[in-house]
């Protein structure tokens, strides 16, 4: 199996997601006998290409056009790499960039794509995959039944790729550019992650729900909490909604998958929405005053309390240790 694997970086460094796409690359190459090679994207990609090449070798397509990551411009490179290099497989991390420029790849390929795989075996010499379906509430096994094949992997559900031995080659994608319609142009990017690690990166994430009430209560309590142990912050849909949470904080079905060793539920009542995402968690560990809510099911360790009052104890509580 030929194995494309879509490197996703922050201009220094392959992201810990990419990482974990490799090492299903690898196994799938083990097993079947193939090759693995990252496929990076961007503009002056010298930084991000030489920490790939310590992981695998690297086709770089390095070009003005694709210094901001629009979705209508990189579809049409990946499609052209994948037909270039006879692929068989193109591998992602699942996220909102696979969501949108991946799923335009394929598209455009016209092969046959399993998004969010959790697991994978080889039956017969065919690669079979596991993916959740309905929110979660089921995990489907499939098999794609047309080439190429576009897979995208959840993060978590396979560790970070570790660094080979010896660095390998980063070669130039020779593809044609191609000069499609302009139908969008990037403007900007507005973040406000305020130097914690994205959600879908860090080791722990804390989250908030309805019960919070501004966003200086956001930021006192879950970003306090965040920074206390560490980690990320993250909310639920109505927070983001109500303005009081940045879009990029949603965790949840229609938001980001998380798969932290912690995750913190600060007022969350543990919707199928929002488990959704955060099924993967290694320790799940709520407060909410409600001793019926549903969070609790899915928590290992849950706290009945008025997060106003337990988590700024719980802040200092930690910042002492
Ligand atoms: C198609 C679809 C997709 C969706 N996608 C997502 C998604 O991706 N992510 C997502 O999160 N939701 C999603 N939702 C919304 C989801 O259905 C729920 O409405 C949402 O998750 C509930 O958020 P919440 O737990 O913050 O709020 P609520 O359900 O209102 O829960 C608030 C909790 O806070 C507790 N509480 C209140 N005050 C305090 C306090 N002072 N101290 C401690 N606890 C307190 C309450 O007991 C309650 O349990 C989606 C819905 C649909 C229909």
């Amino acid at each position: 199996m030929r194995i494309l694997v879509v490197a996703e970086h922050d201009h220094r460094a392959v992201c810990v997601a990419s990482r974990s796409a490799l090492t299903f690359a690898r196994q799938c190459a083990a097993a079947s006998g193939g090759s693995v090679e990252w496929l990076l994207l961007g503009h002056s990609l010298d930084l991000p290409a030489a920490d790939a090449a310590c992981y695998a070798p690297v086709l770089a397509a390095d070009r003005p056009a694709l210094a901001d990551p629009l979705a209508e411009r990189y579809a049409p490179v990946l499609a052209a790499a994948v037909a270039k290099r006879r692929a068989d497989l193109l591998v992602a991390a699942s996220g909102t960039f696979a969501r949108d420029s991946v799923t335009r790849a394929a598209g455009l390929l016209g092969g046959a794509m399993a998004g969010d795989v959790v697991g994978h075996e080889f039956h017969g010499g065919r690669l079979r995959l596991q993916r959740p379906m309905y929110a979660g509430a089921v995990l489907a096994t499939i098999e794609l039944c047309a080439a190429p094949q576009i897979i995208t992997v959840r993060p978590g559900s396979y560790p970070p790729a570790e660094r080979a031995e010896t660095c390998a080659d980063v070669v130039p994608l020779d593809v044609p550019e191609t000069e499609g319609p302009a139908l969008s142009e990037y403007l900007g990017v507005a973040s406000q992650r305020a130097g914690r690690p994205d959600v879908s990166e860090a080791r722990v994430v804390v989250s908030g729900g309805r019960a919070i009430r501004s966003r200086e209560d956001f930021e006192r309590l879950v970003g306090g909490l965040a920074d206390a142990c560490g980690g990320a912050a993250g909310s639920t849909r109505p927070l983001v909604d109500a303005g009081i949470a940045a879009n990029e904080f949603q965790v949840g079905q229609t938001g980001k998958i998380v798969a932290p060793d912690l995750y913190l539920a600060l007022g969350v009542s543990g919707s199928v929405q929002h488990l959704a995402g955060v099924k993967n968690s290694k320790l799940i560990a709520a407060i909410n005053r409600d001793p019926e809510a549903p969070i609790f099911s899915a928590a290992d360790y849950g706290l009945v309390a008025d997060l106003y009052e337990a988590v700024p104890e719980l802040i200092v509580k930690l910042r002492s240790v």
